[in-house]
């Protein structure tokens, strides 16, 4: 039995073509373009001076997390090792539960929870036995987080609906169409790896890596400002797009007038 470290002993191979432009890499542009979580990470602590202050805790958190998740990615796509395929995988899991855990409208628990810190407990028990079973069985895992992400997507949906806000409506709306993309690369280039082959463009995979990183900003602006809406009655939560809104492609943010003296 080969080592779970070694080159190619993971169970999925994306379409881009094996070592074609180094013999260290195995695939090069799905490697590189994971770059895009060290540029976003920073992009969304500094923008989100506002709620940094509110919650520095829960943001380190998560930027350490999605940090994470790039050095992850690049290890996998690098070597392609089932060690890597894992990490890839469980840094999604654990960093999809760091969220549900902290950033859960409570509104939305189970009726036998009572606050949150029993709703991150269980959490972390699911957390734990998800784990356990995608060594198990690590080629369901990626379905497995898809689905999650698709329930947060419809919690959101839940959400929006409620919210008579138009600018959070139009924010949820651009989310969704950059998760659309991104998902659209994802499944393409899994499914569809002949077609590309034949148009000589292999490289989708590395696209879903910059347009779920989009998608993620948008997402968890979204996240936060539904979090000081609930937990910071009085506030005035408001969206700001950097570079600017009308640019094509811009990074959303939220500013929080009438601030408290939060504890
Ligand atoms: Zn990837």
């Amino acid at each position: 039995m080969s080592s779970i470290f070694a080159y190619l002993s993971a169970e999925v191979d994306w379409c881009e073509g094996n070592f074609e432009h180094s013999e260290y890499i195995a695939e090069y542009y799905n490697t590189i373009s994971n770059l895009i979580f060290f540029i976003m990470t920073p992009f969304m602590i500094i923008l989100n001076f506002d709620y940094m202050k509110y919650r520095p805790g829960r943001v380190r958190s998560l930027a350490f997390m999605v940090v994470f998740i790039g050095v992850s990615s690049i290890y996998f796509h690098m070597t392609l090792s089932y060690a890597g395929q894992l990490l890839d995988e469980l840094s999604i899991l654990w960093t999809m539960g760091l969220s549900y855990g902290c950033w859960f409208p409570m509104h939305h628990f189970p009726p036998f929870i009572k606050n949150r810190e029993q709703f991150a407990y269980m959490v972390g028990i699911v957390m734990v036995v998800s784990t356990i079973m995608s060594f198990i069985k690590p080629v369901v895992n990626a379905y497995a987080l898809n689905s999650v992400a698709i329930h947060l997507l419809y919690v959101i949906f839940l959400e929006v609906k409620r919210n008579t806000n138009p600018r959070a409506r139009r924010l949820a709306g651009i989310t969704v169409i950059w998760w659309s993309i991104a998902i659209s690369c994802w499944i393409a280039d899994k499914f569809f790896c002949e077609f590309c082959r034949m148009i000589n463009f292999c490289y989708l995979h590395s696209l879903w890596h910059i347009f779920i990183n989009l998608a993620l900003m948008y997402l968890s602006t979204l996240i936060i400002y539904l979090d000081v809406l609930y937990e910071m009655p009085g506030s005035e939560p408001n969206f700001l797009y950097w570079p600017s809104e009308k640019s094509l492609i811009s990074l959303p943010y939220l500013v929080i007038g009438k601030s408290h003296k939060w504890c």
